[in-house]
Protein backbone atom coordinates (compact mmCIF):
# COMPACT_ATOMS: atom_id res chain seq x y z
CA UNK A 1 0.00 0.00 0.00
CA UNK A 2 1.52 3.49 -0.78
CA UNK A 3 1.35 5.98 1.75
CA UNK A 4 1.32 9.67 0.90
CA UNK A 5 4.01 11.96 2.36
CA UNK A 6 3.05 12.85 5.88
CA UNK A 7 2.97 9.05 6.68
CA UNK A 8 5.75 8.28 5.27
CA UNK A 9 7.74 11.04 7.42
CA UNK A 10 5.71 9.38 10.71
CA UNK A 11 7.58 6.41 9.72
CA UNK A 12 10.34 8.05 9.43
CA UNK A 13 10.49 10.29 12.57
CA UNK A 14 9.74 7.15 14.38
CA UNK A 15 13.48 5.56 13.67
CA UNK A 16 15.15 8.73 14.80
CA UNK A 17 15.00 10.94 11.69
CA UNK A 18 14.61 14.36 11.53
CA UNK A 19 11.62 15.97 9.44
CA UNK A 20 10.72 19.96 9.48
CA UNK A 21 7.94 20.83 11.58
CA UNK A 22 5.11 20.30 9.50
CA UNK A 23 0.92 20.33 9.88
CA UNK A 24 -1.56 18.20 7.74
CA UNK A 25 -4.51 20.28 6.46
CA UNK A 26 -8.10 20.41 4.38
CA UNK A 27 -9.11 23.87 3.92
CA UNK A 28 -7.00 27.17 2.96
CA UNK A 29 -8.89 28.35 6.82
CA UNK A 30 -6.50 25.01 8.55
CA UNK A 31 -3.26 26.05 5.78
CA UNK A 32 -3.66 29.80 7.17
CA UNK A 33 -4.05 28.53 10.99
CA UNK A 34 -1.01 26.13 10.16
CA UNK A 35 1.66 28.85 8.65
CA UNK A 36 0.73 31.20 11.35
CA UNK A 37 1.40 28.33 14.08
CA UNK A 38 4.66 27.33 11.94
CA UNK A 39 6.26 30.95 10.87
CA UNK A 40 7.02 31.86 7.46
CA UNK A 41 8.21 30.79 5.28
CA UNK A 42 6.68 27.44 4.97
CA UNK A 43 6.14 24.80 2.02
CA UNK A 44 2.55 24.02 0.56
CA UNK A 45 2.90 20.03 -0.55
CA UNK A 46 -0.23 18.09 -2.41
CA UNK A 47 -0.35 15.27 -0.68
CA UNK A 48 -1.26 12.59 -3.39
CA UNK A 49 0.27 9.33 -4.12
CA UNK A 50 1.46 9.74 -7.26
CA UNK A 51 4.64 10.73 -8.70
CA UNK A 52 5.64 14.26 -10.67
CA UNK A 53 3.76 16.04 -8.05
CA UNK A 54 6.71 18.67 -7.83
CA UNK A 55 6.70 19.58 -11.55
CA UNK A 56 3.07 19.41 -11.83
CA UNK A 57 3.06 22.49 -9.29
CA UNK A 58 1.73 20.74 -6.42
CA UNK A 59 4.90 21.89 -4.04
CA UNK A 60 4.83 26.00 -3.75
CA UNK A 61 6.67 27.94 -1.34
CA UNK A 62 5.12 30.65 1.03
CA UNK A 63 6.87 33.26 2.26
CA UNK A 64 3.80 34.99 4.07
CA UNK A 65 -0.08 34.75 4.53
CA UNK A 66 -1.19 35.86 1.12
CA UNK A 67 1.35 33.82 -0.61
CA UNK A 68 0.08 30.74 1.52
CA UNK A 69 -3.66 31.58 0.63
CA UNK A 70 -2.94 31.61 -2.94
CA UNK A 71 -0.66 28.57 -2.99
CA UNK A 72 -3.46 26.55 -0.43
CA UNK A 73 -6.10 27.80 -2.76
CA UNK A 74 -4.01 26.52 -6.17
CA UNK A 75 -2.87 22.90 -4.75
CA UNK A 76 -6.14 22.22 -2.87
CA UNK A 77 -8.68 19.71 -5.06
CA UNK A 78 -5.83 19.96 -8.01
CA UNK A 79 -6.05 16.88 -10.05
CA UNK A 80 -2.33 15.39 -10.91
CA UNK A 81 -2.97 11.98 -12.68
CA UNK A 82 -6.64 11.73 -11.61
CA UNK A 83 -5.82 12.30 -8.47
CA UNK A 84 -7.52 14.69 -6.67
CA UNK A 85 -5.75 16.60 -3.96
CA UNK A 86 -7.56 16.42 -0.88
CA UNK A 87 -4.81 17.52 2.19
CA UNK A 88 -1.65 19.49 2.06
CA UNK A 89 1.49 19.48 3.95
CA UNK A 90 2.77 22.61 5.61
CA UNK A 91 5.81 22.06 6.27
CA UNK A 92 8.16 24.89 7.84
CA UNK A 93 10.63 25.72 4.93
CA UNK A 94 14.37 25.70 5.89
CA UNK A 95 17.74 26.56 3.61
CA UNK A 96 18.76 23.85 1.59
CA UNK A 97 22.74 23.46 0.97
CA UNK A 98 23.11 20.02 -0.99
CA UNK A 99 20.19 17.18 -1.92
CA UNK A 100 20.67 13.84 -1.20
CA UNK A 101 18.96 10.91 -2.41
CA UNK A 102 18.34 8.01 0.28
CA UNK A 103 15.80 4.97 -0.45
CA UNK A 104 15.35 1.15 -0.24
CA UNK A 105 13.41 -1.45 -2.40
CA UNK A 106 13.01 -4.69 -3.22
CA UNK A 107 15.04 -5.07 -6.39
CA UNK A 108 13.51 -7.46 -8.35
CA UNK A 109 16.89 -8.49 -10.60
CA UNK A 110 18.54 -8.98 -7.32
CA UNK A 111 15.98 -10.90 -5.51
CA UNK A 112 16.84 -8.56 -2.03
CA UNK A 113 15.82 -5.28 -0.80
CA UNK A 114 18.64 -2.68 -2.19
CA UNK A 115 20.18 0.72 -0.45
CA UNK A 116 20.61 3.21 -2.92
CA UNK A 117 22.14 6.57 -2.24
CA UNK A 118 23.25 9.12 -4.47
CA UNK A 119 24.86 12.81 -3.74
CA UNK A 120 22.70 13.72 -6.30
CA UNK A 121 18.82 14.05 -5.22
CA UNK A 122 16.04 16.34 -5.53
CA UNK A 123 15.49 15.12 -8.74
CA UNK A 124 14.65 11.77 -10.13
CA UNK A 125 17.31 8.92 -8.98
CA UNK A 126 16.13 7.33 -12.38
CA UNK A 127 17.37 10.25 -14.45
CA UNK A 128 20.36 10.16 -12.25
CA UNK A 129 20.72 6.52 -12.69
CA UNK A 130 21.10 6.72 -15.84
CA UNK A 131 22.81 9.98 -16.91
CA UNK A 132 25.84 9.30 -14.34
CA UNK A 133 25.01 5.98 -13.28
CA UNK A 134 28.72 6.34 -11.52
CA UNK A 135 26.69 9.24 -9.21
CA UNK A 136 24.67 5.65 -7.48
CA UNK A 137 25.43 3.15 -5.01
CA UNK A 138 23.40 0.15 -4.71
CA UNK A 139 24.02 -2.04 -2.12
CA UNK A 140 22.10 -5.73 -1.57
CA UNK A 141 21.26 -5.66 1.80
CA UNK A 142 19.67 -8.91 3.96
CA UNK A 143 17.29 -8.67 6.59
CA UNK A 144 18.80 -11.24 8.37
CA UNK A 145 22.19 -9.69 8.84
CA UNK A 146 21.52 -5.66 8.88
CA UNK A 147 24.61 -4.27 7.92
CA UNK A 148 26.95 -2.31 10.68
CA UNK A 149 27.50 0.84 11.13
CA UNK A 150 31.48 1.02 9.71
CA UNK A 151 29.78 -0.90 6.74
CA UNK A 152 27.22 1.92 6.12
CA UNK A 153 30.12 4.55 6.67
CA UNK A 154 32.32 3.23 4.52
CA UNK A 155 29.29 3.08 1.71
CA UNK A 156 28.81 6.80 2.35
CA UNK A 157 32.18 7.42 1.98
CA UNK A 158 32.57 5.52 -1.39
CA UNK A 159 29.63 7.49 -2.64
CA UNK A 160 31.34 11.05 -1.60
CA UNK A 161 30.00 11.84 1.79
CA UNK A 162 32.74 13.34 3.65
CA UNK A 163 33.47 15.61 6.80
CA UNK A 164 31.13 16.26 9.57
CA UNK A 165 28.56 15.06 7.60
CA UNK A 166 29.66 11.60 6.80
CA UNK A 167 28.72 10.30 10.75
CA UNK A 168 25.12 11.68 10.19
CA UNK A 169 24.32 10.23 7.17
CA UNK A 170 25.20 6.95 7.75
CA UNK A 171 23.11 7.75 10.78
CA UNK A 172 19.72 8.84 8.69
CA UNK A 173 20.91 5.75 6.45
CA UNK A 174 21.27 3.60 9.47
CA UNK A 175 17.91 4.33 10.89
CA UNK A 176 16.02 4.13 7.20
CA UNK A 177 17.23 0.54 6.62
CA UNK A 178 15.85 -0.17 9.95
CA UNK A 179 12.49 1.14 9.60
CA UNK A 180 12.37 -0.10 6.39
CA UNK A 181 12.49 -3.60 7.81
CA UNK A 182 10.51 -2.47 11.15
CA UNK A 183 7.83 -1.39 9.07
CA UNK A 184 7.15 -4.25 6.36
CA UNK A 185 8.25 -1.76 3.67
CA UNK A 186 8.73 -2.24 0.18
CA UNK A 187 9.66 0.91 -0.83
CA UNK A 188 10.99 3.61 1.75
CA UNK A 189 12.27 6.77 0.07
CA UNK A 190 13.68 9.74 0.75
CA UNK A 191 14.30 12.41 -1.98
CA UNK A 192 15.56 15.13 -1.20
CA UNK A 193 17.80 14.26 2.24
CA UNK A 194 18.73 17.73 2.64
CA UNK A 195 20.95 19.41 4.38
CA UNK A 196 20.78 22.59 5.53
CA UNK A 197 23.03 26.00 6.49
CA UNK A 198 23.20 24.56 9.79
CA UNK A 199 24.84 21.12 8.69
CA UNK A 200 21.10 19.76 9.82
CA UNK A 201 20.57 16.33 7.61
CA UNK A 202 16.44 16.55 7.29
CA UNK A 203 14.25 14.26 5.30
CA UNK A 204 12.12 16.83 3.37
CA UNK A 205 9.57 14.23 1.70
CA UNK A 206 9.14 10.42 2.16
CA UNK A 207 7.69 7.74 -0.10
CA UNK A 208 6.28 4.71 1.50
CA UNK A 209 4.81 1.69 0.09
CA UNK A 210 3.95 -1.08 2.90
CA UNK A 211 4.13 -4.77 1.32
CA UNK A 212 0.03 -5.62 1.27
CA UNK A 213 0.80 -9.11 2.55
CA UNK A 214 1.42 -7.14 5.99
CA UNK A 215 -1.16 -5.55 6.52
CA UNK A 216 -3.62 -7.40 8.36
CA UNK A 217 -0.61 -8.03 10.60
CA UNK A 218 0.11 -4.00 10.90
CA UNK A 219 -3.28 -3.10 11.70
CA UNK A 220 -3.61 -1.43 8.66
CA UNK A 221 -6.95 -0.63 6.41
CA UNK A 222 -5.98 -0.34 2.52
CA UNK A 223 -6.43 3.63 1.89
CA UNK A 224 -4.95 3.40 -1.76
CA UNK A 225 -7.55 1.92 -3.24
CA UNK A 226 -11.02 3.44 -1.65
CA UNK A 227 -13.91 0.97 -2.19
CA UNK A 228 -17.12 2.74 -3.99
CA UNK A 229 -19.43 1.79 -1.57
CA UNK A 230 -20.12 0.41 1.30
CA UNK A 231 -20.51 -3.21 -0.08
CA UNK A 232 -17.25 -2.64 -1.13
CA UNK A 233 -16.00 -1.66 2.17
CA UNK A 234 -17.73 -4.57 4.10
CA UNK A 235 -15.70 -6.90 1.13
CA UNK A 236 -12.19 -5.49 1.86
CA UNK A 237 -12.97 -5.84 5.70
CA UNK A 238 -12.93 -9.25 5.35
CA UNK A 239 -10.46 -10.03 2.77
CA UNK A 240 -12.17 -10.83 0.12
CA UNK A 241 -12.57 -8.59 -3.82
CA UNK A 242 -15.77 -7.55 -4.65
CA UNK A 243 -16.97 -5.39 -6.99
CA UNK A 244 -20.88 -3.88 -7.76
CA UNK A 245 -21.68 -4.50 -11.23
CA UNK A 246 -25.31 -3.61 -12.50
CA UNK A 247 -27.25 -6.71 -13.70
CA UNK A 248 -28.72 -9.49 -11.90
CA UNK A 249 -26.75 -12.34 -11.18
CA UNK A 250 -24.07 -12.11 -8.06
CA UNK A 251 -21.38 -14.40 -8.99
CA UNK A 252 -19.23 -15.60 -6.11
CA UNK A 253 -16.16 -17.58 -7.27
CA UNK A 254 -12.91 -19.09 -5.65
CA UNK A 255 -10.41 -17.24 -7.59
CA UNK A 256 -10.52 -14.27 -9.76
CA UNK A 257 -9.99 -16.25 -13.19
CA UNK A 258 -12.84 -18.52 -12.42
CA UNK A 259 -15.09 -15.53 -11.67
CA UNK A 260 -14.24 -14.11 -14.51
CA UNK A 261 -14.80 -17.63 -17.02
CA UNK A 262 -18.48 -17.66 -14.66
CA UNK A 263 -19.08 -13.93 -15.89
CA UNK A 264 -18.42 -14.65 -19.68
CA UNK A 265 -20.63 -17.66 -19.07
CA UNK A 266 -23.47 -15.65 -17.42
CA UNK A 267 -22.66 -13.09 -20.57
CA UNK A 268 -23.05 -16.08 -22.90
CA UNK A 269 -26.48 -16.74 -21.69
CA UNK A 270 -28.21 -13.41 -22.16
CA UNK A 271 -27.81 -12.31 -18.46
CA UNK A 272 -25.58 -9.79 -16.53
CA UNK A 273 -23.59 -10.17 -13.58
CA UNK A 274 -24.69 -7.52 -10.47
CA UNK A 275 -21.72 -8.73 -8.56
CA UNK A 276 -18.41 -10.14 -9.01
CA UNK A 277 -16.94 -11.90 -5.91
CA UNK A 278 -13.54 -13.75 -5.20
CA UNK A 279 -13.19 -15.56 -2.24
CA UNK A 280 -9.42 -16.68 -2.70
CA UNK A 281 -8.48 -19.23 -0.78
CA UNK A 282 -9.15 -20.23 2.65
CA UNK A 283 -12.25 -18.75 3.48
CA UNK A 284 -13.74 -19.67 6.60
CA UNK A 285 -17.55 -20.13 7.17
CA UNK A 286 -18.24 -16.81 8.40
CA UNK A 287 -16.42 -14.63 5.52
CA UNK A 288 -18.21 -17.21 3.70
CA UNK A 289 -22.06 -16.22 4.73
CA UNK A 290 -20.57 -12.70 4.70
CA UNK A 291 -19.37 -12.87 1.29
CA UNK A 292 -22.95 -14.07 0.31
CA UNK A 293 -25.12 -11.52 2.36
CA UNK A 294 -22.72 -8.72 0.89
CA UNK A 295 -24.33 -10.38 -2.97
CA UNK A 296 -27.55 -10.91 -1.60
CA UNK A 297 -27.35 -7.10 -0.80
CA UNK A 298 -26.42 -5.75 -4.17
CA UNK A 299 -28.50 -3.65 -6.24
CA UNK A 300 -30.71 -5.65 -8.49
CA UNK A 301 -29.71 -8.98 -7.76
CA UNK A 302 -32.17 -12.01 -8.30
CA UNK A 303 -29.90 -14.82 -8.17
CA UNK A 304 -26.43 -15.79 -6.81
CA UNK A 305 -23.67 -18.46 -8.57
CA UNK A 306 -21.69 -19.79 -6.27
CA UNK A 307 -18.55 -21.32 -8.29
CA UNK A 308 -15.78 -23.07 -6.18
CA UNK A 309 -13.33 -25.07 -6.61
CA UNK A 310 -12.07 -26.89 -2.95
CA UNK A 311 -8.90 -26.72 -3.11
CA UNK A 312 -7.34 -24.66 -0.51
CA UNK A 313 -10.68 -23.65 -0.19
CA UNK A 314 -12.73 -26.09 1.91
CA UNK A 315 -16.32 -27.14 0.82
CA UNK A 316 -17.92 -28.16 4.25
CA UNK A 317 -16.90 -24.78 5.50
CA UNK A 318 -18.17 -22.86 2.42
CA UNK A 319 -21.77 -24.96 2.84
CA UNK A 320 -22.05 -23.58 6.13
CA UNK A 321 -21.49 -20.34 5.56
CA UNK A 322 -24.44 -20.50 2.60
CA UNK A 323 -26.04 -22.64 5.39
CA UNK A 324 -26.19 -20.27 7.91
CA UNK A 325 -27.66 -17.32 5.42
CA UNK A 326 -30.33 -19.22 4.18
CA UNK A 327 -31.44 -20.52 7.67
CA UNK A 328 -31.09 -17.10 9.17
CA UNK A 329 -32.22 -14.99 6.43
CA UNK A 330 -34.13 -16.60 3.81
CA UNK A 331 -33.57 -15.16 0.95
CA UNK A 332 -35.82 -14.51 -1.83
CA UNK A 333 -32.77 -14.90 -4.37
CA UNK A 334 -32.08 -18.02 -5.98
CA UNK A 335 -28.81 -19.31 -4.89
CA UNK A 336 -26.98 -22.29 -7.07
CA UNK A 337 -24.04 -23.89 -5.46
CA UNK A 338 -21.14 -25.59 -7.73
CA UNK A 339 -18.84 -26.96 -5.81
CA UNK A 340 -16.51 -29.77 -5.58
CA UNK A 341 -13.23 -31.11 -4.10
CA UNK A 342 -12.11 -30.62 -0.37
CA UNK A 343 -14.79 -31.76 2.04
CA UNK A 344 -17.43 -31.94 -0.89
CA UNK A 345 -19.79 -35.00 0.61
CA UNK A 346 -19.99 -33.10 3.71
CA UNK A 347 -20.98 -29.98 2.19
CA UNK A 348 -23.31 -31.17 -0.40
CA UNK A 349 -24.81 -33.27 2.63
CA UNK A 350 -25.60 -29.59 3.95
CA UNK A 351 -27.10 -28.27 1.09
CA UNK A 352 -29.26 -31.40 0.04
CA UNK A 353 -30.80 -30.48 4.06
CA UNK A 354 -32.04 -27.23 2.96
CA UNK A 355 -32.63 -27.93 -0.96
CA UNK A 356 -30.03 -25.35 -2.54
CA UNK A 357 -29.89 -26.25 -5.51
CA UNK A 358 -26.32 -28.06 -6.44
CA UNK A 359 -24.14 -28.85 -10.00
CA UNK A 360 -22.36 -31.66 -8.10
CA UNK A 361 -20.33 -32.87 -11.71
CA UNK A 362 -21.25 -30.32 -14.35
CA UNK A 363 -19.82 -27.29 -15.75
CA UNK A 364 -19.91 -23.88 -15.31
CA UNK A 365 -22.70 -23.70 -17.85
CA UNK A 366 -24.77 -25.73 -16.57
CA UNK A 367 -24.34 -23.87 -13.17
CA UNK A 368 -25.41 -20.39 -14.91
CA UNK A 369 -28.03 -22.60 -16.86
CA UNK A 370 -29.79 -23.67 -13.92
CA UNK A 371 -29.82 -20.52 -12.11
CA UNK A 372 -31.12 -19.03 -15.33
CA UNK A 373 -33.68 -21.15 -15.25
CA UNK A 374 -35.88 -20.39 -12.69
CA UNK A 375 -35.55 -16.61 -12.87
P1 LIG B 1 8.32 15.95 -5.23
O1 LIG B 1 8.80 16.78 -6.37
O2 LIG B 1 6.91 15.56 -5.39
O3 LIG B 1 9.20 14.79 -4.95
O4 LIG B 1 8.34 16.90 -3.93
P2 LIG B 1 9.47 17.17 -2.82
O5 LIG B 1 8.85 17.10 -1.49
O6 LIG B 1 10.66 16.32 -3.05
O7 LIG B 1 9.83 18.69 -3.07
C1 LIG B 1 10.37 19.11 -4.30
C2 LIG B 1 11.45 20.11 -4.05
O8 LIG B 1 10.95 21.20 -3.33
C3 LIG B 1 12.60 19.59 -3.21
O9 LIG B 1 13.57 18.87 -3.95
C4 LIG B 1 13.16 20.85 -2.62
O10 LIG B 1 14.09 21.43 -3.49
C5 LIG B 1 11.95 21.74 -2.48
N1 LIG B 1 11.52 21.74 -1.08
C6 LIG B 1 10.73 20.88 -0.46
N2 LIG B 1 10.62 21.18 0.84
C7 LIG B 1 11.40 22.29 1.04
C8 LIG B 1 11.72 23.11 2.15
O11 LIG B 1 11.30 22.87 3.28
N3 LIG B 1 12.54 24.18 1.93
C9 LIG B 1 13.02 24.48 0.70
N4 LIG B 1 13.80 25.54 0.55
N5 LIG B 1 12.75 23.73 -0.36
C10 LIG B 1 11.96 22.66 -0.20
MN1 LIG C 1 10.66 14.27 -3.65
Amino acid sequence: MRMLEYEGKVILRKHGIATTPERVVSSVEEALAAGQELGFPVVVKAQVLTGGRGKAGGVKLAKNADELRSAATAILGMVINDETCEKLLIAKACGIEKEFYAGLTIDAGAGCPVLIFSTEGGVEIEEVAKETPEKVLTMPISSLALPRRHVILEAMRKAGVSGPLLPKVTTVVQQLIEAFFATDCTTLEINPLAVTGEGDVIALDAKAVIDDSALKRRNMVQTDSVPANDLERRAQAIGVNYVTLDGEVAIIAGGAGLAMATMDMVNFQNSKAASFLDLGGGISSGNMAEALRISLATKGVRGVVINVFGGINNCLEIAKGISEVVDHDKPTAKVVVKMRGHSQDEGWALLKERNIPMVKYGTTRDAVQTLLAGL
